[in-house]
Formats: structure tokens, C-alpha cells, sequence
């Protein structure tokens, strides 16, 4: 495929996708968009899970089994700081705590997430472009029968087990695309926008919710596709199927290509769900049916290169 590709993010669903497109798209041409919606403040660090797993992903370094944090990492420092007490919720790595810090000191210094962020690649010799999307802080918040959970409270330390009735983004409507989002945005090689098999409620929604994403998806001459996350009535991981329900919407592939609405020109699903297709091109959607479970490496670029074609065969 000719010109730049720009994929929206979440963590580990993304990622998968992320790397299956690094293999196909030369890295100068391949920008990465992440979400930051599920970043927070922990032991005195900033840590932001989504761009770390994507880093990690593209940098041949995550832990494929767990799905998050660095292949053979160890835990000193969850024990002893276990044994003095302190909070243990949220596990971090001793290797994984090194990105943290470094990324604490170097916002500290004044550094912009979006810098910072390229710094880390750039020690890890990540060569596609990976943005936060936005340098604002924005945080997503999850409305059940306690009040307002911050997203980690509810994701790890409470295993997604609330009811969840309403998601906000706190600080959204002051944040700003990060610059090299807006650059790619109006970039006139972009050929093909992707929206990866992300939570579309807390991955995607927070990147769309940026003032003026929506409208350049909408309006954009490249194709935006999107790869459902839900397969056969089901997420493979995580909270996504759940939060549907939660919100009233049937759990189903087509319900995702409804919600993602007018901004998309075309959707991907499962080779298990072709019972969904009718219903997506009743939408007015051009669908493309393959495999999108990406179990295997083979797998991740065999998606990506459908995708590619698919967005080409768009535009
Ligand atoms: P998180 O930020 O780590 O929670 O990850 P994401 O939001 O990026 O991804 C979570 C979503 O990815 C879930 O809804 C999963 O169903 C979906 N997902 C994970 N692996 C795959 C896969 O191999 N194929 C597809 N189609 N979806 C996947
Ligand atoms: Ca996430």
C-alpha cells in the first residue's frame, strides 16, 4: 500500500494490530495513535498503560502471555514494597518501573507526553511513530452504584466487577490533540486511518472525544476503517461486551459499526460473525469478513494486510 496509515489505539487489542501493520507499512510511513484516557498518577509515577503496551508490542519486548508489562520481568520491588505495607493493586515490573520513572523525570523537566513518549521509543528502538493522544491530562471515570470510579480503581483493583452505568473523560473538552495527531490528521499522504480492536467505550471513545477528532475522521478523503472487538455476541478480553449491555446495546459486531456511526467507511469482522453482515451493510458500510483473531504473529499481519487492502480498495 502507497502513503502513511494512522492507527487509533487502545492497549492490548491495539497493539496486536499495531504490530501485524508495522510488518506491512514501511515504520516512517506507520503512526500510532494511543490512548491516554486510562493514564493515572501511582506511587509517585505517571503511568500510561496503553502507549506502554503498545511500545512494548512494537518493540518485540511485552509479555505476550500476560498481555501487558515486559517478558521476563521480575517483582522485587512489588515484594518489598508488599512487605512495608504499600499498595500492591496495580502490579508493576522492576524492569517495567524504569519506563515509569524515566517518564516521571522527563516530564518533570517540562518535556511534553508527546516528547517523552518518543524519547522511550527511541531508547527501545521503536521506529514508527507512537503519540499520546493528547499531552492534556484526560481521565477516563466510570459511573456505578459507588459514585465515579477512576478507570484503574475499576479495571485492576476491582476487576471490572461494578456495574457500570455512565463513562466520562475528565479534562476533555480543555485537551488538545497531541501536535503530531493533527499533523497526521492533515497530512496529504494519509491513505488509510485504522481504528484497531480497542474497547470502542474507553479506548477509542476518549481519542474520538478530542475536540475536533470526530469531525476530521468524518470529513477525511482517507478511508477510516474499524476491526470489531467483539466476536461471535463476545470480547475476547475485558470489559467491552459487558459495558454494551451495561448500555443498553446489543453485544453484537454490528452494534460496534452503529456506534462508531457516520465517521467509518468501512468495518471489519470475524469470519465467525457473517451473520452480522447484512446488518452492517444496512448501515450503508462496505464490510470485509476475515480472520481477526490475532493469536499468532502470522495472524496480526495477515489482519493488517487485509485491512490495508480493504482501506485501498476504498478510496
Ligand atoms: P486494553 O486497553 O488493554 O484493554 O485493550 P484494548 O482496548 O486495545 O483492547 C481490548 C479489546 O480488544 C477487547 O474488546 C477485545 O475483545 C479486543 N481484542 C483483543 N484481542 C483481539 C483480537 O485478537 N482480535 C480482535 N478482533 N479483537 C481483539
Ligand atoms: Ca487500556
Amino acid at each position: 500500500m502507497s502513503g502513511k496509515v494512522l492507527a487509533l489505539s487502545g492497549g492490548v487489542g491495539g497493539a496486536k494490530l499495531a504490530f501485524g501493520l508495522s510488518q506491512c507499512v514501511a515504520a516512517d510511513q506507520l503512526c500510532i495513535v494511543a490512548n491516554t484516557g486510562d493514564d493515572f498518577s501511582h506511587l509517585g509515577v505517571a503511568i500510561c498503560p496503553d502507549l506502554d503496551t503498545v511500545m512494548y508490542t512494537l518493540a518485540g519486548l511485552a509479555n505476550a502471555v500476560q498481555g501487558w508489562g515486559l517478558e521476563g520481568e521480575s517483582w522485587q520491588l512489588m515484594s518489598a514494597l508488599d512487605r512495608l505495607g504499600g499498595e500492591t493493586w496495580f502490579r508493576l515490573g522492576d524492569r517495567d518501573m524504569a519506563t515509569h520513572l524515566r517518564r516521571t523525570a522527563l516530564l518533570a523537566e517540562g518535556l511534553s507526553l508527546e516528547r517523552v513518549t518518543a524519547s522511550l521509543c527511541r531508547a527501545l528502538s521503536v521506529e514508527q511513530t507512537l503519540l499520546p493522544m493528547s499531552d492534556d491530562p484526560v481521565r477516563t471515570q466510570v459511573h456505578t452504584t459507588q459514585g465515579w470510579l477512576a478507570f484503574q480503581d475499576y479495571f485492576v483493583r476491582q476487576q471490572c466487577a461494578p456495574q457500570i452505568d455512565a463513562i466520562r473523560f475528565q479534562g476533555i473538552d480543555s485537551a488538545t490533540a497531541a501536535q503530531g495527531f493533527r499533523q497526521a490528521l492533515v497530512d496529504p499522504a494519509l491513505s488509510a486511518i485504522v481504528i484497531c480492536p480497542s474497547n470502542p467505550f474507553v479506548s477509542v471513545d476518549p481519542i474520538l472525544a478530542l475536540p475536533d477528532v470526530r469531525e476530521a475522521l468524518i470529513g477525511h478523503a482517507a478511508p477510516v476503517i474499524a476491526v470489531s472487538p467483539i466476536i461471535a455476541g463476545a470480547a475476547l478480553k475485558g470489559p467491552a461486551a459487558k459495558m454494551m449491555a451495561a448500555l443498553a446495546m446489543p453485544v453484537c459486531a454490528s452494534a460496534v459499526a452503529a456506534y462508531y456511526g457516520d465517521l467509518l467507511d468501512g468495518f471489519v469482522i470475524d469470519n465467525a460473525d457473517s451473520s452480522e453482515r447484512s446488518a452492517i451493510e444496512a448501515l450503508g458500510l462496505p464490510v470485509l469478513q476475515v480472520n481477526t483473531i490475532m493469536r499468532s504473529t502470522e495472524a496480526k499481519i495477515a489482519l493488517a494486510a487485509d485491512c490495508l487492502e480493504f482501506a485501498a480498495s476504498l478510496s
